[in-house]
């Protein structure tokens, strides 16, 4: 598969990651990735997550979610 970005641009770069907002592939240049805390409801008896979970995303949903 190929970058969505890139296509849009007219160019073919392999894609190397999937937006988990909108399923967009992109490649290693239009990727963001972001590492979120993951957090649960406090259970008793649960174990909290202390392990950061990863988030990759499109520029597009990185800027819709940036955006105020
Ligand atoms: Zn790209
Ligand atoms: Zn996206």
């Amino acid at each position: 598969m190929n970058c969505y970005e890139c296509v849009q641009s007219g160019r073919a770069q392999e894609a190397v990651a999937v937006c988990w907002l909108c399923g967009a592939a992109v490649c290693t240049e239009h990727v963001r990735s972001e590492t979120v805390q993951v957090r649960e409801p406090a259970q008793p008896g649960k174990v909290i997550h202390d392990q950061p979970a990863r988030r990759l995303t499109c520029p597009v949903c990185r800027a819709a979610e940036e955006s105020p």
